[in-house]
């Protein structure tokens, strides 16, 4: 855990959130500020900035992970597809972004 990192802190529980995906390796939750409704992010447990230094076996699963709530938040949201980004910037914590989308890009607010 990263002391001044606020997804560390939703990890160990101190900032209070609920995770709408836990497995041993990864948490989801809301976006405090979504773009479309459903936009999730997903993040390692593990603290990296970049994805790419996040190992291997937590890079792999983190993907497998994706796909199956991208699958999930596309039936929730009655989406067209949902878009992954991986930017890191604004919070320095590994961290992906699940976008639920239409194809128009209009009715979800993009
Ligand atoms: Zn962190």
């Amino acid at each position: 855990m990263k002391e001044d990192c606020i997804f560390c802190k939703i990890i160990v529980g101190e900032i209070p959130t609920h995770f709408t995906y836990e497995d041993e390796l990864l948490v989801a939750f809301p976006d405090i500020k979504p773009v479309t409704p459903g936009h999730t992010l997903l993040i390692p447990k593990e603290h990296y900035q970049w994805f790419y230094e996040v190992p291997d076996a937590i890079s792999d699963t983190w993907f497998s992970a994706a796909k199956q709530l991208a699958q999930r938040l596309k039936a929730e949201q009655s989406a067209d597809y949902v878009r992954l980004s991986i930017i890191g910037k604004d919070v320095p914590h590994a961290h992906m972004h699940l976008i639920p989308q239409k194809l128009s890009g209009k009715n979800l607010g993009v």
